[in-house]
């Protein structure tokens, strides 16, 4: 009997991903995680994860212990150890039970002098450790103007991925984020977005093969919120969404949540 293609699709679980940025003190943060607990941590269609700030991490680890919603940071450093003062590492961001690190954001990129090649170098320690990178990248409203977004996007994904091996690949999270879609409360189309998507997997079909780009889970973020996000999330390449604004608040939060569990 010749194979049915259905078994052979690869059907990517969703994330909904909360970046909370610089909010929220530690009892902020244990309040916002027992919300979105009490309403989605039972649920399992849908991968949730909250990235809080370094100092609320642990407590709010605590608060998610027994659910099914993770527990991401926002950053960390390369380096397993040593003379980097404010930094974190891997290792502990590991014991503290941290699944998820995202890496390269824009706002790191632009604010803290974060390159192609030191968000790579990230993505590699954080592999090696057994943390899922929430990898992001994305154009300024200036490349986007001037026709270049799939160029930036490409010089992007190949170097931040350089060294990544192809039974690694399925870990990452890639998120697209159009810089000019980051808290501005503009988001792109779902054309504009589908387009970037669909492309990126191109790009990961050559990098890893077919099968491993099937598996990898592209989010969108920027502005995304309830109102946009089931157009959005029903894109075919766009495997769920990484949030800001939308994720402070635990009604909008799950909101999101509900809305990519609906997708079908
Ligand atoms: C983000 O910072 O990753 C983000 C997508 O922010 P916002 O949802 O606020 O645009």
């Amino acid at each position: 009997m010749p194979p049915n293609p259905l078994f052979l699709m690869t059907t990517r679980k969703k994330i909904i991903a909360g970046n909370w940025k610089m909010n929220k003190t530690s009892a902020e943060g244990v309040t916002l995680a027992q919300d979105v607990v009490a309403a989605v941590g039972k649920q399992s269609d849908v991968e949730v994860i909250v990235c809080p700030p370094f100092t609320a991490i642990e407590a709010v680890g605590k608060a998610l212990e027994g659910s099914n919603v993770k527990l991401g940071a926002q950053n960390m450093h390369h380096e397993a150890s040593g003379a980097f003062t404010g930094e974190v590492s891997a290792p502990m961001l590991r014991a503290i039970f941290a699944t998820h690190v995202i890496l390269g954001h824009s706002e790191r990129r632009t604010y803290f002098g974060e390159t192609d090649a030191s968000v790579n170098k990230k993505l590699l320690a954080a592999l090696k450790n057994q943390l899922k990178p929430i990898f992001c990248i994305g154009e300024t409203l200036a490349e986007r103007e001037a026709g270049s977004t799939l160029k930036v996007v490409q010089t992007q994904v190949e170097k931040g991925l350089e060294g990544v091996s192809k039974e690694q690949a399925p870990t990452v999270v890639v998120a697209y984020e159009p810089v000019w879609a980051i808290g501005t409360g503009k988001v792109a189309t779902t054309e504009q977005a589908q387009e970037v998507h669909a492309f990126i997997r191109g790009l990961l079909v050559k990098l890893f093969g077919d099968a491993a780009a099937q598996k990898v889970r592209i989010l969108y973020g920027g502005s995304m919120k309830p109102s946009n996000a089931p157009e959005l999330l029903a894109q075919k390449d766009i495997d769920g969404g990484l949030i800001g604004g939308a994720a402070l608040e635990a009604r909008s939060f799950v909101e999101l949540v509900t809305a990519a569990a609906a997708v079908k």
